[in-house]
This record gives structure tokens, sequence and C-alpha cells, in this order.
């Protein structure tokens, strides 16, 4: 049977058999209040708010869990469901402290709009006075056990969607307490700082520090962007109040990630306390000085036009859009025909095959073959994946150098020499994924290359807009100290810069595009200001081979601009011709 009827509130409704009365009213645009329900987790039916009568159904049934059934008949706001709905409010309101004035949630907490739905004003039980702590040992949240109403949803993002564990309800009853590990401080206990059970709590009882208090959700503005600190680019929102961001939030609908966020890119993208280049500078006479646009950018095509292409060099950092990363090959290949190209950070050797793969894949896989990667520390949400699918009886199988936090999840860890065996394995799999961070030996990658036609191969790349740099011949390092010119777009990279600085010979002419002071700019000669990555829009390609978009949340502070805008007055100094350098830009729609 394709599709059944079934009557909700009097209105036909059609419904897939097997999907639950909640979904099928949602479908059908009608509103069925929840609490411990998220539509990324498993429904549990806990908390009772979701309460419907059923026909032919002696007790209320929670609509979350209740498959529909052909002809059945539903009421979701009857008197009796709103009684019951009441009863669980009163109990939920009365269970611990909920002094909606004193709590940042007021205005967005999910239990105090369900009381001003029902109109719960007061209730007949004592109200709870027992004092409970507050647990601000993370570093980016805090757990205040006062709003908790023990719904669940933290505990179950931590284990279904960042496969942790770290969360539980210990002892039962009124004395049930949401714990972490055996009852261990958060700081202390093997939560990562992931914010998937902050994002998903319907109380002020799991917070964000830096944002709490800050603004309601309805003086706030989303901006759907991408994370661009490491090579999968997950989708997020940045959370805006009057030209602040607040915060970064889950992108639930985002392809690459679901929602899922890892530390780097939900807080510590955040909280750079580099001071921010805001003008161009130029040294002349060995004294830097502030410089304008125009003046510093003519300077800089006067060197570069002048140098010739032996003693001219270009490094790249891959956090750079794939429109800049498109008018450097441009600018430094074609027409500057620059023998000294690379990256900044990143060195990454050739990969066996292209990206086949998505890390969706690992959901309906049954073997993973890991190979010299360590995503947890590189990619963490690509770590998130793997655990949740050896939750559910996915083999994982590593072939690595060293070991890593994954080793321990994995059924058998071969070592490089062993490829072979675990290509077996591969082959003899129904649905397999390969992730493979580099580092190959030829015959270990000719022996990974057999398990090609039937796994689905996604690189863990380092770096992040890795892929697209290959693809502009940029991934091989070269020596600083050969270049007379050295174009070095550093965009915001971290420390990672500092030994390319050292290297850089006293004499070399160096233009520096970045956001960031470092030594690397305190020795340029040239600072060209960038926009960071909060402030510039672009195209990414991630690990996966998907083509992202990037949106700016944020005007680029001071007179920094966006890498691709400063690249393309730097080309039409040059002389360059913009639009075959664009025509080359990989294009992307999402
Ligand atoms: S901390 Fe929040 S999400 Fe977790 S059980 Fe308590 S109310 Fe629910
Ligand atoms: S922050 Fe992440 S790892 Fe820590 S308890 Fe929450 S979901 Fe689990
Ligand atoms: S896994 Fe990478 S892209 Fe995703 S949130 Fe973390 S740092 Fe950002």
């Amino acid at each position: 049977m394709s599709s059944i009827t079934l009557t909700i509130n009097g209105q036909k409704v059609s419904a897939r058999p097997g999907q639950t009365v909640l979904k099928a009213a949602q479908a059908a645009g009608i509103d069925i209040p929840t609490l411990c329900h998220h539509p990324a987790l498993t429904a549990s039916g806990g908390c009772r708010i979701c309460l419907v009568e059923v026909s032919g159904q002696r007790a209320l049934q929670p609509a979350c869990t209740f498959p529909v059934a052909d002809r059945m008949e539903i009421q979701t706001e009857s008197p009796k469901v709103v009684r019951a709905r009441k009863f669980v409010l009163e109990l939920l309101f009365s269970e611990r402290n909920h002094f909606c004035m004193a709590c940042e949630m007021s205005g967005s907490c999910e239990l105090q709009t369900l009381g001003y739905r029902y109109g719960l004003d007061h209730w007949a039980y004592p109200t709870y006075t027992q004092r409970f702590p507050v647990d601000a040992s993370p570093p980016h949240h805090l757990m205040d056990h006062n709003r908790c109403v023990l719904c669940r949803r933290c505990v179950r993002a931590c284990a279904e969607l960042v496969g942790n564990h770290t969360l539980d309800v210990r002892q039962r009853g009124a004395h049930s307490m949401l714990c972490a590990d055996m009852d261990l401080p958060l700081g202390e206990s093997t939560c990562i700082s992931c914010g998937t059970c902050v994002n998903v709590c319907p109380t002020g009882a799991l917070v964000d520090k830096r944002s709490a208090f800050m603004a309601q959700p309805k003086d706030v503005v989303r901006v759907a962007t991408i994370c661009t600190q490491c090579s999968l680019g997950c989708g997020l929102h940045v959370v805006m109040h009057r030209g602040q961001v607040l915060r970064l939030e889950s992108q639930w609908e985002a392809p690459v990630n679901g929602g899922l966020l890892c530390r780097r890119g939900r807080f510590e993208a955040l909280q750079d306390p580099r001071p921010r280049l805001l003008e161009p500078r130029i040294r002349e006479n060995g004294r830097s000085s502030p410089a304008s646009w125009n003046y510093a950018l003519s300077e800089a095509a006067h060197h570069l036009h002048n140098e010739t292409p032996e003693r001219l060099g270009m490094l790249a950092s891959t956090r750079l859009t794939n429109e800049a990363l498109a008018l450097l090959n441009a600018i430094f290949v074609k027409q500057l025909r620059a023998a000294h190209r690379g990256t900044v950070s990143v060195d990454i050797p050739a990969f066996p095959f292209a990206p086949c793969g998505k890390l969706a894949d690992m959901v309906a896989s049954d073997f993973i073959l890991l190979v010299e990667a360590d995503p947890a520390r590189d990619q963490p949400v690509a770590s998130f994946f793997i655990k949740r699918a050896v939750d559910r009886g996915t083999r994982l199988v590593t072939v690595e150098s060293r070991s890593t936090e994954l080793t321990a999840f994995a059924e058998v860890s071969f070592i490089p020499r062993d490829m072979g065996i675990a290509v077996d394995l591969v082959q003899a799999a129904d649905r397999p994924v390969v992730l493979c961070g580099g580092g190959l030996r030829k015959n270990e990658a000719e022996l990974l290359r057999r398990a090609q036609p039937k796994a689905r191969f996604i690189p863990l790349v380092a770096g992040v807009n890795t892929l697209t740099a290959a693809a502009f011949g940029l991934i091989n390092r070269i020596d600083p100290a050969a270049c007379r010119t050295l174009f070095i777009a550093a965009a915001d990279e971290s420390g990672a810069l500092d030994p390319a600085a050292a290297r850089i010979d006293p004499a070399t002419f160096v233009i520096a595009m970045a956001s960031y002071a470092s030594p690397l700019t305190e020795r340029a000669d040239l600072v060209l200001p960038m926009a960071t990555w909060l402030e510039r829009s672009g195209g990414f390609t991630n690990t996966e081979g998907t083509l992202l978009r990037a949106h700016a949340a944020l005007p680029p502070s001071g007179q920094s601009r966006s890498d691709w805008d400063i690249l393309g007055r730097l080309a039409e100094r040059l002389g360059l011709d913009a639009g075959a350098a664009r025509a080359e830009i990989p294009r992307c729609d999402a």
C-alpha cells in the first residue's frame, strides 16, 4: 500500500504506512506540540507533550512514536488531550527551578512557549525549591541542572549524532539527573565540546557561554554559510545581533554535515586573538607606513611585472576562495609564469583516485577503511560519522603508520605494508567506503586502487580548499629563499606561516595578503589587508569534491577586502584579461 488515509481533527490526510502520527500531521500542516522530540534525533516518546487521542485506543498516545493506520481518526487538541498536556506541563514546571525571568532562554524556551500556549499561570503542585549545581567546567558551554526537564535530547544527540556517548541520566524518578560519564564535571569528562547538545536543548539548561543573555531569537538574524576551518566545509548559521556575531549554530539541512559541527567550527572559529590588519602598508626606507589601496596595488603590480619568472614565487593558503585561487593561477601561472609556486601550510601527495563518495555514504555502509588519516584531529565531523556507523554495526578497519583516536574503534588495524589484506576486506564488503588521508607509497596506492570499482572513495585532505588549489597545480612546496620577489596569499592562516617567514631571504621583496598580523606581515614590504572567513563570500570545493558557497556575515573590517577583490584589482593593473580568469572559477550554485 503506497499511501493510506486517516482523519486528523476532521481533516482527511494522506500518509505513508509506517509514518508516525506526528510526521503525518506535520506533512499536512497540522501542528502537534513536542518537547523531547527533535527532527534530527530518533523519537523517544518520553515527555508526553505530543499525546493525542486515537480512535480505538483506550489511552492517549504519543504522536511522535505512534504509527498511522488506514482510516485512523485522531484528535490533537480535544479537551482530554489539552488536560493531559497541562498536567504534564504542571509537573515539568514544578519539578525544577523554571524562573523564566532569570533565564537566558526566556523568550526562546520551548517549555516556556508551551506554558503560554496552554495558559499555565499556576500549578497545583509545590514548586521544587532544591538548588542544583551549575556545571560551567567546559570551555564554551555550561550545564544548569535547575532548568533541565530531562527530555534527553542532549543524551540522544551526543550518542546518535556525535557518537560520543558522554551524557546519560543517573538515578531514577525524582532523583534523575543528567550526568557526564561516571558523573564527572563536563570539563573533565569525555566531552569534546562540539556543542551539539547545546544546540538541541529546548530549555536554558545547556547554554553557550559566549552569547548567553545577549539577545532573544526574535531579535537575531541568521546567515547561512560554511565553516572554512577544515576541508569538510560544514554548513552552519552565523547568528547575528545588531551587526555583531553572537554564535555559530547547526544548519540541520546542510548537505555535508547534516547539522554537526566540531569544537573548532562551532566555538574556536570566533576566538582568534590576533590583531587584524586593517589598512594596506608599505615599507619604504626601512619603515612600514599606511598606504592607499591604489598605491599599494600599483607597487605590487610594478614589482611583480618587473621580476623574472625564475626569481618570482607565489605561496597560496588553501583558505582562499575558488575565485581567488583561479585569479592566482591566471596571474602567477599563466601570465607571469612564476617558477616557484606552492601552498602555505599544506603538503599533500597526489591521491590515487578522484573523490566519488560523500560522508553521508557512511550511513548505509557496511565497511569503512580508514587509510593514513586522523579525522578526529583534522576533520572532526567526519570522525562523528565514522563513530555513528560503528555504533550501527559497520565494520571499521584502519591502515595506519601510527594510531589515532579512532584506532580504538577499529575491528583491526593494519600497518601500510599489509594494505593488500585490507583491500581484500573492502572487496568482500557490500557497501564499502574508503577514507584516505594520503601519505601512501606508490605500491600501497596501487593496491588501494584495486578497491576502486566497488568502494566509495573520499579523500580526507589537509587544509581547506585544497582540491581547488591542487587542481590549479599549487600543491608543491617551494623554497622561499630562492625567490627575489615573493607574493604570499596567507589569508587567515594560523602560525603555520611562521617557518615560511623565517626562510625568506632578507633581500626578497615580500608582498603579503593576510587578515592578521604575524611575523610574516612584520617582515613583508607590502601588506594587503584581507577580509576574514566571516567577511567574504566565495566558492569552495570540499574534500568530497562538492562545490559549496560561503556567504559573508559581516562587512570587511577597516579597509580590508575579499581575496578575490584584491586579486581582481591586481590582475587589472597587470593588464590581465579578468574575464578569462573568471571562466576558470569552479562554479557552484549552493
Ligand atoms: S539538558 Fe536540555 S536537552 Fe538535556 S535533558 Fe536537560 S533539558 Fe533536555
Ligand atoms: S558538547 Fe558534544 S561531546 Fe560534549 S556532551 Fe555535548 S554533544 Fe556530547
Ligand atoms: S569538521 Fe571542519 S568544516 Fe566541520 S565544523 Fe569542524 S572544522 Fe568546520
